[in-house]
């Protein structure tokens, strides 16, 4: 046996370069299944939804979704794909438990959309991934193997199968090999997965989410010498998050240069990307596309979608998620770098419908990338779990009116993220409105006058710096609830200064 030395991912880039493909499963939104009426419904009781078409048994025959082909079109069109005039079904046949009528309906030579492009913006730069072709499936239903250690079905004692999901539709989408990236694989594919997840989102046809399955994301990469052939690809299943992606493109081509680099060749595998380890390991030998046999779907007749109604779904896409992008930032003022951040945060919705629900762009920006970003990250939880839109438009709305200091406000914006009610009712429940009653005001800056006469003095003899102390005076004693502004004012009119 061949030893394998480690490679770093800097010696891997300098002795190779990756070639990366993805083929990413989006299951579609629809309120029923691709070929019967059964129900969609994320996290019902096992084998509930289900019925002789989507069990497969003998004699029961499939219906296309309406709907389902109408969302395909729309993907295929929002990634600038040709829709095919012409399109059939076909059966990829294979045995597994998950799969109850032992072929998947599918789509082979026949695809609904081919041919289309997805630009994304990786460090400030754009690239073109190329979509061989998006089509339309059925979903497999979902095994379960208890008694192992690991969850897979080696060691484990029984196995259990539901088949709720089974003819869910599923919406394939293939990239042409993208090779010429380098170093920026890993960030190309991630880049890739969410413009894709966005687009996709942004569409309406699917949640479209990665912890629940109806994103999934197999990542494909060769390595080849700099200006040699492409390499032997390995498919790496399981990538179930968008840092997952980066990770396993990363992990992938480490693992292929070592193996390269001792002499050995790569073998043509699908693999699996563990969470844990970060790295993949082998799974089963790929099979080909003759292994499938696969044949036109006889039971169902071809789809050909009128040109007109084709038309009428393009003119009604909406405006790309990169686009739109720009047209906030453009609107908000931002630099690429600030617009960059409040993307990572997850915010740009967020800050969208505060400012819709009447805050100024710095304002819905400054409250949700500064005290609310922060306190996401100290607590884990995501941004949009913390509070609404709503609510921070009327936290400053009460800043804007002068009821709330800044300061008041971020502890005001406490007790709305702790559930205590909405921005006004914890004002008034924890007594925080800045003090505006004159009398009270003028009660309080007579006090600090009357305790501090020599500081009195020198600020009626023109040290108007010497005032802070009497302000400071003020603020304790309205326990930091008055507007410091204000209360300058008020003791500069007051001291003639
Ligand atoms: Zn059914």
């Amino acid at each position: 046996m061949t030893t394998i030395a480690p490679l770093s991912y800097e010696q891997a880039i300098e002795r190779y370069e990756p070639v990366i493909g993805l083929e990413t499963h989006v299951e579609l939104g629809t309120r029923t299944k691709m070929f019967c009426a059964c129900p969609t419904d994320f996290g019902a009781e096992p084998n509930t939804q289900v019925c002789p078409v989507c069990l497969g048994l003998p004699g029961s025959l499939p219906v296309a979704n309406r709907a389902a082909i109408e969302a395909t079109i729309r993907i295929g069109l929002a990634l600038n794909c040709t829709i095919a005039s012409w399109s059939r079904f076909a059966r990829k046949n294979y045995f597994y438990p998950d799969m109850p009528k032992d072929f998947q309906t599918s789509q082979y030579d026949e695809p609904l959309c081919v041919d289309g492009w997805l630009d994304v913006e990786v460090e400030g730069e754009l690239v073109r991934v190329e979509i061989e072709r998006v089509h339309l499936e059925e979903d497999t239903g979902k095994t379960l193997h208890l008694g192992g250690a690991t969850g897979r079905i080696h060691g484990a004692t029984e196995s259990l199968v539901d088949y709720n999901r089974a003819g869910i539709p599923l919406v394939e989408i293939v990239t042409r090999p993208v090779p010429g990236t380098g170093s920026r694989a890993p960030l190309v594919a991630r880049a890739y997965v969410t413009e894709l997840r966005d687009v996709i989102r942004t569409l309406g046809v699917s949640d479209v989410r990665m912890e629940q399955g109806s994103l999934r994301c197999d990542v494909n990469v060769s390595l080849n010498r700099p200006g040699q052939e492409w390499g032997t690809r390995t498919e790496t299943k399981n990538v179930n998050s968008l840092r997952s992606v980066e990770r396993a493109v990363r992990s992938e081509i480490m693992r292929q240069a070592a193996v390269l680099d001792s002499g050995d060749r790569i073998v043509q595998e699908t693999r699996h990307f563990s969470e844990d380890t970060g790295d993949t390991r082998p799974g089963r030998s790929k099979e080909t596309a003759t292994d499938y046999r696969y044949f036109p779907e006889p039971d169902l007749v071809p789809l050909a979608p009128d040109a007109a109604w084709v038309a009428e779904l393009k003119a009604a896409l909406p405006e790309s998620p990169r686009l739109h992008r720009r047209r906030l930032q453009e609107a908000w003022g931002l630099s690429d770098h600030d617009m960059q951040s409040v993307l990572n945060a997850g915010a740009v919705e967020l800050i969208e419908a505060t400012i819709a629900a009447g805050a100024s762009p710095d304002a819905a920006r400054k409250w949700w990338m500064g005290e609310l970003a922060r306190r996401a990250n100290e607590t884990g939880t995501e941004l949009s779990s913390l509070t609404s839109p709503e609510q921070v438009a009327a936290l400053q709305r009460l800043v804007d009116e002068g009821k709330l200091t800044d300061k008041l406000a971020r502890t005001v914006l406490e007790g709305v993220v702790a559930g205590e009610g909405t921005p006004a009712e914890v004002m008034a429940a924890r007594g925080l409105e800045v003090v505006s009653d004159t009398g009270a005001l003028t009660a309080a800056i007579d006090e600090a006058i009357a305790a501090n006469p020599a500081v009195a003095d020198k600020v009626r003899g023109g040290q108007v710096a010497a005032a802070g102390v009497l302000i400071g005076a003020v603020m304790k004693a309205t326990k930091g609830q008055a507007d410091a502004k204000t209360v300058r004012e008020l003791i500069l009119g007051r001291l003639g200064s």
